[in-house]
């Protein structure tokens, strides 16, 4: 039986396969990364009922680029894009997305409410006391409640809030 020589290429080089992979994502992301994710951000405004306008792009890729970023850090980066957009349109915006699943909000204690874009797992927070730098922390078990208390009085719960707090390895020896 005659063989495709790439085949035989790709036995060969069991790792030619892995680096032919890896050259079409450095490609994508060089040629096609910004202008993809543009069309991505579109589907999920649409799949998610919402009309696609300027601001709720520029706020979800802003969020996309800053995870954990408040509304504040939000609208200056969305007039710096699109010009004269209000505080109060940025704040529907985040509103908006927050209530259609596109936006998760996180409100650690003593911080105005921050959003991220990674909305579809139930990962958790670390938190620098110090400076506030916010880290995601996968769930090791994935499905939201992850820990349940010795006894639910009778709640149906559905969610246990884990934060962890600390001093990141910067702050962390500074007196
Ligand atoms: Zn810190
Ligand atoms: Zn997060
Ligand atoms: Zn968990």
């Amino acid at each position: 039986m005659a063989r495709d020589p790439r085949a035989a290429v790709i036995l060969g080089f069991p790792h030619f396969l892995d680096f032919l992979q890896k050259l079409e994502l450095i490609q994508k992301r060089r040629y096609g990364g910004v202008m993809s994710d543009r069309i991505e951000l579109h589907r999920q405004l649409r799949e998610a009922g919402l009309r696609v306008t300027a601001p709720r792009v520029a706020v979800l890729e802003i969020l996309h680029a800053h995870p954990h970023s408040t509304a504040d850090f939000v609208a200056s980066g969305v007039r710096e894009h699109l010009g004269g957009v209000s505080t109060q349109t940025v704040y529907d915006v985040l509103r908006t997305c927050a209530d259609r699943g596109l936006l998760r909000r996180i409100e650690p204690a003593g911080s105005p409410v921050r959003y991220e874009t990674r909305t579809a797992d139930n990962h958790h927070h670390l938190i620098c006391r110090r400076c506030g730098e916010i880290i995601d922390i996968d769930c090791v078990v994935g499905d939201s409640p992850c820990l349940v208390p010795d006894r639910d009085h009778g709640y149906r719960i559905d969610e246990a809030e884990v934060i962890f707090w600390g001093a990141c390895p910067a702050c962390r020896d500074v007196h």
